[in-house]
């Protein structure tokens, strides 16, 4: 199922099978002069990007798949074909149905067709890197930026460690420092603006001079370097295992959070590289373990209990955006208490022979 049926410019949506991917879908709408943002790095399908509720580098600026899908054909488990929504931006007619399939994982019911929001590709795309002394600089900056509210459309942390390795997988050649990829959308003027702005903040916490990335081909190598990141990590310790995490926390936690994690890396002696869309208070570690040492593998594990106990605890989630699944199923419990209850509940009364993805996210029938 990967056609696209409608693209609707005049009102900024189009309406597309579920298997169609986010880059075929941009390739097919280049000539429109829109694009749909969502990009989580992996060429996914829009459908499987919908049901994980997926986001990526520049939700900051254009949000979430909670966001940008409008309305979808969703078979339910008992044969029933519903819309969710009507093809409108906005609406208050009865439960929110759309948000309630966005993310459920396939639990729920399949989709088959989705309506997704476009948006007009920005005049002006700037990229930059700026580098820090520190992961607590480069974060402060974030919270900074953030909060005078500039319309920052990427802003991504990589670690010292992670330069490295994209350095050396990808060909660049930055320092192994803390460093911010940046990416501003909007008018010439406004572009500018929003740059001078940016570096006077990173200044007032240690950002070096923001190196600017003219070109549209460098800036393609930068992103592609970025979204390389995890093939990058698993070429530097080769035959590890990268056990992908995912905590979000308010803004406001993200430097502590971050500090903390860190130092569990270095007590449980793991190797673990750190992205992160830090505009979102959303952060990425990942352990490369050798799955053939037993003692290595429990440290991952007690380091990612950790991880997800400390971003529950302030007031974060357990996932930004790779969703429950089966492994994070006890964090969803100590995350939402009573409402995860309330999950299982819907689960039961949408599926009562459990049919869809049974065993994941909700526990109700174990
Ligand atoms: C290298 C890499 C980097 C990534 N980085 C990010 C990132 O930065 N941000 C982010 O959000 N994600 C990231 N991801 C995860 C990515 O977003 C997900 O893999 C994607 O959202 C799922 O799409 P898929 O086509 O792979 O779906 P699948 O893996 O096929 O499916 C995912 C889930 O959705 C369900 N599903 C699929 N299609 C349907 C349907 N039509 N109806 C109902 N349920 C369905 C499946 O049953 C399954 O539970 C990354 C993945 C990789 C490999």
């Amino acid at each position: 199922m990967n056609e696209i049926l409608k693209v609707n410019a005049e009102d900024l949506d189009c309406v597309i099978q579920p298997g169609v991917t986010r880059e075929a879908l941009n390739e097919y709408l280049r000539d429109t002069g829109l694009f749909f943002p969502i990009d989580p790095g992996a060429n996914a399908s829009l459908g499987g990007m919908a049901a994980t509720r997926a986001s990526g580098t520049n939700a900051v600026r254009y949000g979430t798949m909670r966001e940008n899908v409008i309305n979808m054909s969703v078979v339910m488990p008992d044969g029933r074909i519903i819309k969710t929504a009507a093809r409108t931006r906005k609406s208050s007619a009865g439960y929110d149905l759309t948000k309630l399939m966005v993310g459920s994982e396939g639990t729920l019911g399949i989709i088959t067709e989705l309506t997704l929001r476009l948006y007009g590709i920005p005049e002006q795309i700037s990229a930059g890197v700026c580098q820090f002394d520190s992961v607590e600089g480069a974060c402060n900056t974030t919270i900074f930026a953030m909060q005078t509210g500039l319309p920052m459309a990427r802003i991504e942390l990589l670690d010292g460690l992670q330069i490295e390795m994209i350095n050396k997988y990808s060909g660049l050649e930055y320092e192994a420092k803390p460093t911010l990829f940046l990416e501003f959308h909007g008018s010439p003027d406004g572009v500018q603006e929003q740059i001078e702005s940016f570096n006077a903040i990173a200044e007032d916490f240690g950002g070096g001079n923001i190196q600017w990335v003219e070109t549209m081909e460098a800036r393609n190598k930068l992103w592609k370097a970025r979204h390389d990141a995890y093939y990058a990590m698993l070429a530097w310790r080769q035959g590890s295992q990268g056990i992908a995490t995912d905590a979000c926390v308010p803004i406001s936690r993200l430097a502590e959070c971050i500090a903390e994690a860190q130092k569990d890396v270095a007590e449980f002696g793991l190797v673990a590289p750190i992205v992160g869309h830090v505009g979102d208070g959303n952060f990425h570690i990942t352990p490369l373990v050798m799955m053939d040492d037993p003692d290595e593998v429990i440290r991952a594990e007690k380091f990612i209990e950790r991880l997800n106990m400390r971003a529950i605890a302030m007031e974060g989630t357990c996932t930004g955006e790779h969703g429950i699944g089966q492994g994070k199923r006890r964090f969803l419990k100590i995350e939402h208490g009573a409402g995860a209850d309330i999950m299982a509940s819907i689960k039961l009364a949408i599926d009562p022979d459990n049919i869809m993805n049974p065993g994941k996210v909700v526990s109700f029938y174990e």
